[in-house]
This record gives structure tokens, sequence and C-alpha cells, in this order.
């Protein structure tokens, strides 16, 4: 069962992530865990991508793929591996294509967690911090008891500049502009999957299950 799983922020991707991974007991491999580990593990391909991120400076995709590549060939991956956060452009797709293909593998399904724009600027909108504590709430999902105000110390709550309307939007509208192309490269290919985000998050699940319980 080999799995990419996209959506943008706010669309839910972390939670299906570990509910997708702990029914089908196969691997969550993020970008950030994979660079992680590689690093820790003082490989060639860690250290160079080390040298890039210490300096501020994206890593090159060819590093990238390498770290993958070395992340997909371990043990734990020879049921299947669910990619989170990877490939993140269609050049790191059509290189994650090349290399499976060496690897005598393919992608079974690229599961698209999908969730409107408005609905996702509600979603995103809608944090606040507290100051003094560092809780989080949310005005429609996890809100305090007063509105505006910390449930642990009454102190009043704020929006960080992250979370206001315009950054949201403009955060989105960059993101689905990078996501397009990769959609359309494994919509032509066939192994993209749409799934209804929008909808309470056992029923995205089952949604999901639905589509997975035809991988044999
Ligand atoms: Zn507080």
């Amino acid at each position: 069962m080999n799995l990419i799983l996209m959506g943008l922020p706010g669309a839910g991707k972390g939670t299906q992530a570990e509910k997708i991974v702990e029914k089908y007991d196969i691997p969550h491999i993020s970008t950030g865990d994979m660079f992680r580990l590689a690093i820790k593990e003082g490989t060639e391909l860690g250290q160079k991508a080390k040298s890039y991120m210490d300096e501020g400076a994206l890593v090159p995709d060819e590093v990238t793929i390498g770290i993958v590549k070395e992340r997909l060939s371990k043990d734990d991956c020879n049921k299947g591996f669910l990619l989170d956060g990877f490939p993140r452009t269609l050049a790191q797709a059509e290189a994650l294509d090349q290399l499976l293909s060496d690897m005598n593998r393919s992608i079974d399904y690229v599961l698209h967690v999908e969730v409107e724009k408005d609905e996702l600027v509600e979603r995103l909108t809608g944090r606040r911090i507290c100051p003094t504590c560092g809780t989080a709430y949310h005005v429609l999902f996890n809100p305090p008891k007063e509105e505006g105000i910390c449930d642990k110390d009454g102190d009043t709550l704020i929006q960080r500049e992250d979370d206001q309307p315009s950054t949201v939007k403009n955060r989105l509208e960059v993101n689905l502009e990078q996501t397009q192309p990769m959609l359309d490269f494994y919509s032509n290919k066939g192994d993209l999957v749409t799934i209804n985000g929008s909808q309470e998050i056992n029923e995205v699940f089952n949604d999901i299950n639905e589509k997975l319980k035809t991988i044999s």
C-alpha cells in the first residue's frame, strides 16, 4: 500500500494520516521526519541536507530525493508507506515516479483531502492564542467559555499575524498554485483520489477506507 496524502493547510490531513497509519500499519513519512532521521543517522545525504538547512537555504531536490530513496528502502516500508508533505512540486513528483520505478514499485493512490478555500479560511483564521499561557483556542471548534478570554488565567486572547485573513488567503493561494500541476500529473496517471474533507472526521476516514479496500 503505497500512498501519498495531499491537502492544503487546514484540510485535516494530519488527523487522517494518524488514522491511516494506525489502521493499515504502514509508516507515516513526513518530510521533516525524513530529514531529522537522515541527519541523526549521519548519512552523507543527511549531512548535506543539514549544511543547507544550517544556512537557512532550501535543500536541493537531488538531496531530498536521495533521502526519500534511503527512507523508502528501509524494512518498515516493505508493506507500504504514507508520504505526507512530499512530493511538494511537480519536479519532485516526477522524480519520485522514476525512483519508485527503479525500485519496482509504484504509487497506489494519491489521496487528496479537499476542502473549499472559503471553508479553509474560516478554519485557519479562527485560532486564538493566550499571550500569557500559550493555550490555543478556536472560535468555532474549541472556543473559550467566555468569548476572547482565556479559561485558565482570564487574559485577553490574541490572533497571531499568521492567522490573519489576508495572510491565510495568501498562503493558500501560493500553496494551490504549487499543488495544481501535481494534482494534474497524478490525475492523468489515474492515481488521484479526491476525498471530500468538508465532512466530519470519521466520514472523511470512511471515504478513504472505501478506496483503500480496493488495494489487494
Ligand atoms: Zn491563558
